[in-house]
């Protein structure tokens, strides 16, 4: 019964050649088909068993018959992708399953908030991307990231690929959906003075993100929760500033020079007021204790708070 079946079964279904190479053969199939209005066509029998090195049908039909239901639905007009299908045969093509291509260290600017070091050097540490510090050899921040991107690109390009995708999903995480699986993401507010953060790292709050569903964890400043939402990032392009192009270590400096602060304005429930100043313009952004915009205001002058 399909219902029944485990994770552990789904995945013994590929550990065959044959089935991981019927996958292949149908999305590059329907690739070359073209777009069409509904996504893609199905594939019909023949057509698999024209593209693919088999002996003959009977193997074919039983492979189909394995892949059916779990990776692959069968209609009257052929084969298509499950969600679980869908998702395997893109990882199988980016080739994900191998370790990221190795790179050279990349001189980046931005800022440590340990020691204020502005030059510092992004690299590859196991999976994840990381920017280190030279000077205090601390981690400035780290984001996964996937083999395939690690092919497609290197030096800046790498570098802006990595601001890019960690700005995006950092700003669905805000909306409370999960990047990784589109579950729920559950979002509390700590105050650092009762965490084991070093006091010179200028955070008074920060915010531990959890997918309900795959168990994905993202945290950062409770500013940056305010800094990638529509609101904040509007306001910095009208300022000629595009948020979701800087990368988390440029963004630092914000917090060493005091342009973006956080502090609580109610308890029980509590009401989190962020301040993102930018020359002498500023935006306030109002955040319940689950980091919900309430609401925002514009303010322009000086000793902005
Ligand atoms: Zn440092
Ligand atoms: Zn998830």
């Amino acid at each position: 019964m399909v219902s029944e079946q485990t994770a552990a079964d789904t995945f013994a279904l590929l550990s065959d050649e044959s089935r991981v190479e019927i996958l292949r053969s149908i999305a590059i199939a329907q690739y070359e088909q073209g777009p069409s209005n509904s996504g893609f066509a199905p594939l019909s029998f023949s057509d698999i068993y024209e593209r693919i090195d088999i002996d003959n049908t009977s193997k074919l039909s039983y492979h189909l018959g394995e892949l059916t239901d779990t990776y692959l639905r069968k209609t009257d007009d052929g084969y298509s992708f499950t969600h679980a299908g869908e998702q395997i045969v893109r990882f199988i093509l980016a080739e994900n399953f191998r370790q990221p291509a190795e790179f050279e260290p990349i001189e980046t600017e931005g800022t440590c908030l340990y020691c204020g070091e502005t030059q510092l050097e992004a690299g590859l540490d196991d999976q994840y991307f990381m920017v280190r510090c030279p000077s205090c050899e601390r981690p400035v921040t780290g984001y996964i990231v996937t083999p395939a991107q690690t092919r497609s690109y290197s030096g800046t390009a790498l570098l802006d690929s990595l601001k890019r995708k960690q700005a995006v999903e950092f700003s669905l995480v805000q909306e409370g959906i999960c990047p990784e699986c589109a579950g729920r993401i559950r979002t509390d507010v700590l105050d650092a003075s009762e965490q084991p953060i070093p006091e010179e790292v200028p955070v008074s709050y920060f915010t531990i993100a959890e997918c309900e569903a795959c168990l994905r964890r993202y945290s950062g400043p409770l500013t940056y929760s305010a800094a990638f939402r529509t609101p904040a990032v509007s306001f910095y392009w009208e300022q000629g500033v595009d948020i979701m192009g800087t990368g988390w270590w440029e963004l630092h400096r914000y917090l060493t020079e005091g342009e973006w602060t956080a502090e609580r304005i109610a308890t029980d429930p509590a009401e989190y007021r962020v301040v993102l100043r930018h020359e002498d313009a500023a935006l306030r952004v109002f955040l319940d204790d689950e980091t919900r915009i309430t609401r925002t205001e514009r303010v322009h002058g000086r000793n902005i708070d």
